[in-house]
């Protein structure tokens, strides 16, 4: 007979993870099934995000930026390095210490919470049954039910018809994350976020970076004046970023790797030794769902959800990259945790209006809610409010005064509908302005906030009171 729990999550990345630490603490008796190993073959916690996406990206961004700023940053504050050498392998395994620490923390924080942690490869059957599977070889290894099932099985890159992957010269986002020298000539195909992050790690370290993208805009989810200041501090950084470039094959030369795209109608190409495909992420639900069960997929893969994650099939909810939404941890995470208190009767919310995005390059870009060209094309009256981190104290002290806080409210009501940022340490910056958002704060509750002096935030509260006009260390 099948082992019985009170829930079973399919997946452990932040999304399943979560849930099951949720549902565990809610009094709940639950397991999660994982297919994730490393390196060495060993089960690996942590999904996507602590293996191959958030903290081995922003631990090789950590290390770049601060061997970038001892060589072009520091000479200002009147320090000189000379000799100043980059050792990979050395940063590599920097990386992987941080992912190995948190991978193994999930383990120990399942022990704690008492979640049964299963490796294998889980599919749902019909009647809230699942198989568990060996990832390797694909046979049944155990059967299990529950009355609540969670699907959080995530996302996988999306690969290129025309490019295929090699694991070595071409290769996906993981596979820039673990280069063991800096390439000289560096093709990186979307300058999408990820696109945007990994280009900035190997840039820095020295690479020649092409991103090439297939959209006439860049960055076309953010704020427009943002994202015209970004493009402007990219070109500076040596960042070569083509628009409108759609790529259309890889081919091997005596030298490298050439990359062909068409421009404005025209055929270009250009020769680099590694590309790296950044063109988006694909929902990771391939072979999930056994026939006879009620769960459907769109028709790009997604799992059909309703508002509150339950699928079609009574007591399956399913969370994360693999639903709709934004593709982002933290979105994964409180989904997980509001399913969670569902299943043990209580009440579980996500807004999704106030999940804030980052990118975390140098400056970082950070914002909250709607951009000032989408509340326009809504026919939303706005009224805005900037101000540079050029004329904050604490910014100055730093010398990182690139970037900008720009707070957009309702022009009749003052309800902040978005903020949007560009500059140093602006994914912290951001939390306050999440904040201000969750609890329908106006421009105005902004600007009466007291905020501390010198810090980056004082670069908010300008923002906010200039919405009124009346910021007080800008003229103009
Ligand atoms: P995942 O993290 O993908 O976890 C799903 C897990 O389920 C995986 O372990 C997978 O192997 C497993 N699985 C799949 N199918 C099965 C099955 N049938 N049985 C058992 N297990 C299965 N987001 C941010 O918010 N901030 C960032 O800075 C950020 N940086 C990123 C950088 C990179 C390079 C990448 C690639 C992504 C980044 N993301 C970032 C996105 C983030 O990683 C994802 O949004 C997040 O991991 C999604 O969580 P999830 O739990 O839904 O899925
Ligand atoms: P993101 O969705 O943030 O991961 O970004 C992926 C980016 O890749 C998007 O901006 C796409 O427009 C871009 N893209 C997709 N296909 C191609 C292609 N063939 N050539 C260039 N860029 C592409």
């Amino acid at each position: 007979m099948a082992e019985n729990f009170d829930v079973i999550v399919i997946g452990g990345g932040p999304g399943g993870y979560v849930a099951a630490i949720r549902c565990a603490q809610l009094g709940l008796n639950t397991a999660c099934i994982d297919d994730q190993s490393n390196k060495e073959g060993k089960p690996s916690l942590g999904g996507t995000c602590l293996n191959v996406g958030c903290i081995p990206s922003k631990a090789l961004l950590d290390s770049s930026e601060q061997y970038h700023r001892l060589q072009h940053q520091f000479s200002a504050h009147g320090i000189t390095a000379e000799n100043v050498s980059m050792d990979v392998t050395k940063m590599q395994q920097r990386k992987a210490e941080i992912v190995s620490s948190l991978t193994g923390g999930i383990g120990v924080l399942f022990k704690a919470n008492k979640v049964t942690s299963i490796y294998g490869r889980g599919r749902l059957m019909a009647e809230n049954h699942v198989a568990v599977l060996d990832p390797e070889s694909g046979e049944l290894s155990q059967t299990i039910s529950a009355p609540n099932i969670i699907l959080a099985t995530g996302s996988k890159p999306v690969e290129l018809p025309s490019i295929p992957f090699d694991g070595e010269f071409i290769v996906d986002s993981t596979g820039a994350l673990d280069f063991d020298r800096v390439p000289s000539r560096l093709g990186v195909i979307g300058a999408g976020v990820i696109g945007l992050e990994l280009g900035s790690v190997w840039n820095r370290l020295g690479s020649e970076v092409v991103l090439l993208e297939a959209m006439d805009e860049f960055l076309a989810a953010a704020d427009h004046q943002i994202a015209r200041d970004a493009a402007r501090q990219f070109k500076k950084q040596g960042l070569d970023i083509r628009l409108g470039a759609m790529v259309k094959k890889v081919s091997s030369t005596p030298n490298g790797l050439q990359l062909s795209y068409t421009q404005k109608g025209e055929e270009h190409s250009i020769e680099v030794d590694r590309v790296v495909v950044a063109v988006g992420r694909k929902p990771a639900t391939e072979g999930l769902l056994a026939a006879d069960c009620e769960v459907s997929l769109d028709n790009r893969g997604f799992i059909e959800v309703d508002d509150h994650c339950q699928t079609a099939e009574t007591g399956v909810w399913a969370i994360g990259d693999a639903v709709r939404g934004p593709m982002l941890a933290h979105k994964s995470s409180e989904e997980g945790v509001a399913v969670a208190e569902r299943i043990a009767g209580g009440f579980g919310h996500v807004d999704f209006n106030t999940v804030p995005w980052v990118i975390y390059t140098a400056p970082e870009i950070a914002w909250v809610g709607k951009t000032e060209n989408e509340l326009k094309a809504d026919g939303i009256p706005v009224k805005t409010g900037v101000f540079p981190f050029a004329a904050t104290g604490r910014a100055k002290a730093m010398e990182d005064t690139a970037g900008m806080v720009k707070v957009i409210a309702h022009a009749e009501t003052d309800r902040v509908l978005g903020v949007h940022i560009i500059g140093p340490h602006v994914s912290e910056l951001i939390a306050e302005c999440v904040v201000a958002m969750s609890f329908h704060a106006s421009s105005e509750d902004l600007a009466r906030i007291v905020h501390a002096h010198p810090t980056l935030s004082e670069a908010v509260h300008e923002a906010a009171l200039a919405v009124e006009k009346r910021a007080i260390h800008k003229f103009g």
